[in-house]
């Protein structure tokens, strides 16, 4: 590709977007949709159908044949269900047709997804509708039309719905926030996202000779390799031919598609990389991240290679994670976390600034679940990623600003006054490009919070529910009280001193990985909940409950069908990890040692006949039958635990977590050190060396 002549051109070549219907629609009709999406007012079935006409001429002209809803169930990844244009025109012929009905309405059978329970409580049928404030795109001859996923009674089977209703309830918010400040201009605030998304790449012939990788996603046994990601070599290293011409690809894939793909390099460990794309709305940063993770994966396999989305495919070497940065944005241009150069823009800032400190420090159990799944388990608390404890991290300006309101003392760089909230210019707080602390959770970076306990392999869509959810909490709180003040300078700069007063244990700005940190975490009261077990009953703790039903986000049944949903998602992944274990160790692990020792036997056996040294033999034989036995004793109790794993979802988990992880990790030890003494020609798959270093 001529890339200076032809990336315009060939960017969101695949996506009905902005031009593309101003080009093939009616000045009504795309005057009625740009209405819709600016004021949510609804499209009546002409305009409809017009669309869905102008979508169809435009696709069949690309060759595409095929119609699907594509939308996004509770299983993390995205649901299509092809329908051909094919009509029926008489005397044995077809023409193509697609109605205004077809393109806003599915009724896809809701019965294989997970429900959580909603099924049973409601209906089977679901219904799929059109979210025209998103673009239709093609992908591998099908049309694309993005969708929500409900119940018939109306309950959200899918991770947009809420996301929409949450951006929603969030602008109402914070507009309340912008006319106190006297902006009478904005008419939405949006939430805006930039998804770090980090990935493996291995070759495909080894992976498919690794069970556990093809059955979990990540490997259950491996040793050491002589060399993982010591050298400190790969971070931003160059980048080899045939990742390259991987990135090269999908780069192009993900540019017809509309996808901004921006930034790409080597990450921390031995084939590791990052995709980056520049910042959207969240409800198309979501799409295009789901997209993305599904591109990755179908252009590794043009290439011989198998992308790994799991947190966690290697011990011993850094896991993959997903770094949310999230900003909010009005329709006048203006980032809402960014300090301004105005008295009054700052004391906006100030007090939006507030609202989030406010939020994480109440619902930091609830955004510490909605990261909590087997894989991620691995990562957070490791030394590798943030730990469990939620904080936030804020960079020695802003924290010296927030200091000196606190205590009323004078700010260094505003000389010997205190600094007056909404009289007073900030000092310039520089952003934060150089990502100067790995270790937060939650780190401002200048104008934007990055969110990096989100796990790679995961949908972004529930944190930024809880993010939207939580700021509109804040605000609304906010609004009710200074929407009555008399005084709003006085009473703001009060809100806002007491605020940070109240939630400054939230904030912290040293190492994360350290050990004293736990310990002061402790200390200040946070919530340290280390694993999925500990994490997700914090899902339905009535506070966090009452935040997403007050606001409309969920109703009860929903979010409690949520949390079952992660619930039992969490012990079926244990029970496949585990049973590929089992697997594992009985067909491939057992025979290849007991053939090896036997092996060793008869060498040593020889050997003495010989008269000649067999010290290596004898040792290892004996050494390896030992581990041998202790790997088959792990592997039994492994099977009977599972025999034993309780029926409730809830005591499932915790017996997971307390009963079958510590027996796995057993197993995984005992068969690691037989790994490291078995002949090379014997051992029953490949290496971590063959795998980390193969592409
Ligand atoms: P780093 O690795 O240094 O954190 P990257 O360039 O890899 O930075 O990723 C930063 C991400 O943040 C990008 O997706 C970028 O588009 C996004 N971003 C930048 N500004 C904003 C903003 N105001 N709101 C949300 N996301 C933003
Ligand atoms: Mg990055």
């Amino acid at each position: 590709m001529d890339g200076i002549t032809k990336l315009p051109a060939l960017f969101g070549s695949m996506v009905f977007n902005e031009e593309t219907m101003k080009e093939h629609l009616s000045a009504a009709s795309y005057n009625a949709w740009k209405k819709c999406i600016t004021d949510g007012t609804s499209l009546d079935i002409s305009t409809a159908n017009e669309i869905a006409e102008a979508m169809k001429q435009w696709a069949v002209e690309k060759g595409v044949t095929h119609f699907t809803h594509w939308f996004q169930p509770m299983t993390g990844v995205t649901a299509e269900k092809h329908d051909s244009f094919i009509t029926p025109a008489g005397g044995g012929k077809i023409i193509m047709e697609f109605s205004g009905k077809e393109l806003v309405r599915g009724e896809p059978d809701a019965s294989s997804f997970p429900s959580g329970g909603l099924r049973a409580t409601f209906e089977a049928r679901g219904y799929t509708a059109w979210d025209p404030t998103v673009f239709a795109f093609i992908k591998e001859g099908s049309l694309c039309i993005p969708t929500v996923f409900c119940s018939y009674s109306g309950h959200a089977l899918d991770k947009k719905t809420p996301l929409l209703r949450s951006m929603d309830e969030m602008s109402r918010q914070a507009i309340r926030i912008l006319r106190l400040f006297g902006d009478t201009q904005t008419r939405r605030v949006t939430a805006q996202v930039g998804p770090e998304q980090e990935y493996f790449l291995v070759d495909k012939e080894l992976y498919n000779r690794r069970k556990d990788l093809r059955m979990c996603g990540r490997t259950l046994f491996g040793a050491r390799p002589p060399r993982g990601q010591e050298l400190e070599d790969h971070y931003f290293g160059a980048i080899r031919p045939r990742v390259s011409a991987y990135m090269k690809d999908l780069d192009e894939t993900l540019w017809t598609l509309g996808v901004l793909s921006k930034t790409k390099h080597n990450e921390v460990a031995p084939s590791q990389h990052e995709m980056a794309p520049i910042f959207t709305d969240a409800n198309t940063a979501c799409d295009h991240n789901q997209l993305a993770m599904e591109m990755m994966k179908k252009v590794a396999d043009r290439h011989g290679l198998v992308c790994l989305l799991h947190e966690k495919p290697f011990a011993g070497v850094n896991g993959s994670g997903k770094h949310d940065n999230w900003s909010l944005g009005t329709d006048t241009g203006k980032n809402l976390f960014k300090p301004g150069s105005t008295p009054s823009q700052n004391a906006r800032f100030l007090l939006f600034l507030a609202a989030f400190i406010k939020g994480v420090d109440e619902y930091q159990d609830f955004l510490r679940a909605t990261v909590a799944f087997a894989g991620n388990d691995h990562r957070l608390g490791a030394q590798e990623a943030p730990p469990a404890v939620l904080s936030i991290f804020l960079g020695d300006e802003l924290n010296g600003v927030v200091e000196s309101i606190i205590h009323g003392t004078a700010y260094q760089e505003a000389g010997k006054r205190t600094l007056e909230i909404g009289v007073d210019v900030l000092p310039a707080i520089p952003q934060d490009n150089t990502d100067r602390n790995r270790t937060s959770p939650m780190a401002f970076t200048g104008n934007k919070f990055e969110f990096r306990m989100l796990g790679s392999s995961q949908s972004i869509s529930g944190p930024n529910i809880a993010m939207n959810t939580i700021m509109a909490e804040e605000l609304k709180q906010f609004a009710d009280e200074l929407e009555g003040s008399s005084d709003f300078q006085a009473d703001l700069q009060k809100l806002i001193r007491r605020v940070f007063t109240q939630h400054q244990r939230i904030i912290f700005n040293g190492n994360g990985y350290d050990e004293a940190w736990l310990r002061e975490a402790e200390r200040r009261g946070l919530a340290n909940l280390a694993s999925t077990a500990d994490a997700l009953p914090a899902y339905t703790a009535e506070k966090n409950v009452k935040l997403f039903v007050d606001h409309g986000i969920y109703t009860r049944e929903e979010i409690n069908a949520r949390a079952e949903i992660h619930i039992e998602n969490y012990v079926t992944v244990i029970s496949i990890e585990a049973n590929t274990m089992i697997d594992m160790i009985r067909h491939d692990i057992l025979p290849a040692v007991s053939g090896f020792g036997e092996e060793l036997c008869r060498r040593a056996e020889r050997k003495a006949t010989a008269g000649v040294s067999n010290r290596y033999e004898t040792d290892t034989a004996r050494e390896v039958g030992r581990l041998t036995d202790e790997l088959l004793a792990a592997c039994e109790d492994l099977e009977t635990a599972m025999g034993r794993r309780p029926g409730g979802s809830r005591e499932a988990m915790v017996y997971c977590h307390d009963v079958v992880l510590p027996i796995m990790a057993r197993a995984r030890a005992a068969a690691d050190r037989l790994e490291a003494l078995t002949d090379a020609r014997c051992w029953p798959f490949p290496t971590y060396a063959d795998l980390l270093f193969s592409v």
